[in-house]
């Protein structure tokens, strides 16, 4: 809650710099706002001709560190630059609109809009919009009510479509009002999502395209490939902690001295080891506080485990479109409607380490997990709504999904409890997420011991069961021989005991104690 002043319904000043070419992957999503904004502000006169309505308003979601800001700005750029007509850019978190005093948010709200208006050509882009627009409930006290209803008035009078337009970002479109989510206010959704491996890559090459020596395509395609999880944010940290191990190997001394050391930047090559050895300071946004979905096997499982998830991909790609096939035809497939699109793994590792390995290859898919945590997290008001919304969700994308079950039965005991097990049922049996989400599930014991309405759900007959079987003697030999016989034939590593040269003292620069 703050003072809204003069100066917060003044447009920021747009970073030159950011371009769409700084956005690694997105394509779709580029594609997608030049035809909505771009295209009306440069050639008015086509939609005048055929009397269509530009766009008012985008709703950009997804998980933080996606891109989301990064966008909005590089729209905001690609506008003034590309259109030639100079774009006012008015960014507001929702909550600085926000004020304590009755009536000042939607008066701040209001001035806001009559300046953008006054200005216009003008983008409008809401951080955490969830936070002015939060689903209104019949408990609530008038104060959100109000403010939401200012803003859809407020968009509702944009009578000069494509010359306004509202950008909305948040990580929680479920918390947001469903009126604000109504075609004709944001008319389009865009869901961004963890990037895959291609879009990682695209990512990684802008933060590394400075240095020198350039990494090489094999550098960066086998980066690519080991960060799954990792979101725009956290590879560009990544970039940014290689550097710094980068420079700790080349120039220890600079570590221990207080004052500026001569050192040669030239010397400083980030190699693959100091990527490597970054990623291990590095914990991925998604991992923080719950271990990601999707995860590649760990290497020191694949002789065990690595012949049961090709044997596991062979059958889901019965009832699902798996990588392969994908990766060639970029478009995504259609599936048969009479596809079962549900996947069972039962038995030992299944959700350790099966399902997340199946997931790591089906990286095209949105992942919405069912757990128990999902359950009862603070923004689910029910076990039930947690349900409704999660398959909401789901068809909203458009998107290919997965729905992940961790430990199906301890899910389904929660659920019927709680009388949301029938929601659940009835959702699934009703396709109501649409024909291309896979329901995952994972349950620790046998498939006998599930009930018979989830036996239904996972038919026998539709061979959409994966059981964990023993591993083989093969198997396990290979899994322990680096352990029991290779690991001791190992040369130990000799440290390199002896301390770097001194480096000569940079007399131009005083101590940093002194300085400070
Ligand atoms: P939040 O929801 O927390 O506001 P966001 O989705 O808006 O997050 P950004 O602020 O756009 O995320 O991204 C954080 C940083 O991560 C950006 O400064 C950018 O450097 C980097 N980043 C994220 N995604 C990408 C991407 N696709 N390409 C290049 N950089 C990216």
């Amino acid at each position: 809650m703050n003072n809204f002043g003069p100066s917060d319904i003044q447009p920021i000043k747009i970073d030159s710099n950011v371009r769409f070419s700084s956005i690694g992957g997105l394509k779709e999503h580029i594609r997608c706002l030049r035809e909505m904004i771009i295209f009306p502000l440069m050639y008015p006169e086509l939609f005048k001709k055929f009397n269509t309505r530009p766009a008012k308003g985008v709703l950009f979601h997804g998980p933080p560190g996606t891109g989301k800001t990064l966008l909005a700005r590089a729209l905001a750029n690609e506008c003034s630059v590309v259109g030639g007509r100079k774009v006012s850019f008015f960014m507001r978190k929702g909550a600085d609109i926000m004020n304590k005093y009755y009536g000042e948010s939607e008066r701040n709200l209001r001035m806001l809009f009559t300046q953008a208006r006054k200005m216009k050509p003008s983008i409008i882009f809401f951080d955490e919009i969830d936070a002015l627009a939060p689903a209104r409930r019949p408990s609530d006290d008038h104060t959100h009510s109000s403010v939401v209803a200012t803003l859809l008035a407020e968009m509702d009078g944009l009578c000069d479509r494509g010359n306004v337009i509202v950008i909305g970002a948040t990580n929680r479109p479920d918390a947001m009002d469903p009126a604000v989510r109504r075609a004709g206010r944001f008319d389009r959704e865009l869901y961004f999502p963890p990037p895959e491996a291609d879009a990682r890559r695209d990512i990684l090459a802008i933060y590394t395209k400075e240095w020198e020596p350039s990494l090489t395509n094999d550098t960066l395609d086998n980066i690519a490939k080991v960060t799954v999880g990792y979101l725009g944010s956290d590879i560009k940290a990544l970039c940014s902690e290689a550097v710094l191990k980068a420079v700790r190997r080349v120039y220890p001394q600079i570590y221990e001295a207080d004052y500026k050391l001569v050192v040669n930047a030239t010397n400083v090559e980030v190699t693959t080891e100091d990527i490597l050895a970054a990623m291990e300071e590095i914990v991925p946004a998604g991992n923080r506080y719950v271990p990601q979905a999707a995860r590649p096997l760990p290497q020191h499982c694949v002789p065990l485990l690595q012949g049961q998830i090709q044997a596991a991909v062979t059958l889901l790609r019965r009832t699902f479109p798996v990588p392969a096939e994908r990766q060639k035809q970029k478009t995504q497939p259609k599936l048969s409607t009479s596809a079962p699109c549900v996947f069972l793994i039962s038995g030992e590792c299944a959700e350790t380490y099966i399902a997340p390995a199946l997931l790591a290859q089906l990286e095209h898919c949105i992942v919405k997990e069912l757990s128990i945590p999902s359950l009862h997290s603070a923004h689910s008001y029910s076990p039930e709504q947690a349900v409704i919304t999660l398959f909401a969700e789901c068809r909203r994308t458009g998107r290919a999904c997965v729905i992940f079950v961790r430990d199906l039965l301890a899910i389904w005991e929660t659920l019927v409890k709680k009388n949301g097990a029938a929601v659940l049922l009835q959702l699934w049996r009703m396709r109501s997420v649409g024909d291309n989400t896979l329901l995952l599930a994972t349950c620790s014991g046998s498939y006998g011991e599930l009930p018979k309405e989830l036996q239904e759900v996972f038919p026998v007959y539709k061979d959409c069961i994966y059981c964990v079987r023993e591993p083989t003697l093969t198997e396990v030999n290979n899994f322990l021989a680096p352990v029991v016989t290779q690991l001791p034939l190992v040369p130990p590593v000799v440290f390199n005991v002896i301390p770097p040269p001194p480096l000569p003292r940079d007399d131009d620069m005083v101590s940093i104690h002194e300085d400070c």
